[in-house]
């Protein structure tokens, strides 16, 4: 029974039964909405592994893209240090916003600097490139050059692997800083075709990395 790995001893509902949600995504770190829910809330949630709310304006229980089809797949739920509010970490199979905006915080009231971009890890376009890449494999869509790749298959993909690679070190012995950086991406990308071709995450492979790199 789900709901009895709920703790709820430890959350506070608030007077009208309702606990604030922040919902992020856990690929970027994005915080894509806020929302409440209320215990039955929860409990859907935990079930099902779908984001549930409580919506005031509607006073019902509410699932995340249940008439936009904007689902929420939920990796983890957390709650804060005194229990009062909960943060949905989420894989979002569309925009989570109803203005169609992946996150509902689009609009910048203040910056310290003129930058408008979301303040996320400089490492969290890899995942959110391989969440586009498993999309296009997925789906298919015409015209996109993923699809392509995945159309021709390994063969194709590996070719383009070793081109890729070749081209990084021609780069790297012109000494042209410019187009190294430009190759490398290439090869990024084209290593995460290979990866999501053969059936490996990201993560698996970062997580060799770090046991490699435990102290010993
Ligand atoms: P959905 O849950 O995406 O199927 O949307 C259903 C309805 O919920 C929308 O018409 C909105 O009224 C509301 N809604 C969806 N997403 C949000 C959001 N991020 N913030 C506030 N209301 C939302
Ligand atoms: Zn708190
Ligand atoms: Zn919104
Ligand atoms: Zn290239």
């Amino acid at each position: 029974d789900p709901q009895l790995s709920i703790p709820w001893e430890a959350l506070r509902f608030d007077e009208r039964g309702l606990i604030p949600v922040i919902v992020q995504d856990v690929a970027s770190g994005d915080v894509l909405m806020f929302a409440f829910a209320n215990r039955d809330a929860l409990v859907k949630t935990v079930q099902t592994g779908e984001a549930h709310f409580y919506s005031r304006s509607r006073q019902a229980l509410w699932r995340k893209g249940a008439t936009s089809g904007n689902v929420q797949r939920v990796a983890r739920i957390r709650y804060d240090c005194d229990g009062d509010c909960l943060l949905y970490e989420v894989e979002p199979q569309g925009p989570a916003c109803h203005e169609g905006t992946p996150s509902c915080f689009s609009g910048t009231l203040w910056a310290a600097d003129a930058s408008d971009a979301p303040a996320r890890p400089p490492l969290a376009v890899l995942t959110l490139l391989e969440r586009v890449v498993a999309q296009r494999d997925r789906e298919r869509p015409e015209g996109s050059y993923t699809t392509y790749l995945f159309e021709k298959g390994l063969d194709k993909i590996l070719k383009k692997v070793g081109e890729e690679a070749s081209e990084v070190i021609i780069a790297a012995k012109n000494a042209s800083a410019c187009e190294l950086r430009y190759e490398a991406a290439d090869l990024l990308y084209h290593l995460l075709v290979l990866l999501r071709a053969a059936r490996i995450s990201l993560a698996a492979v970062l997580e060799e990395l770090a046991e490699r790199h435990k102290p010993s």
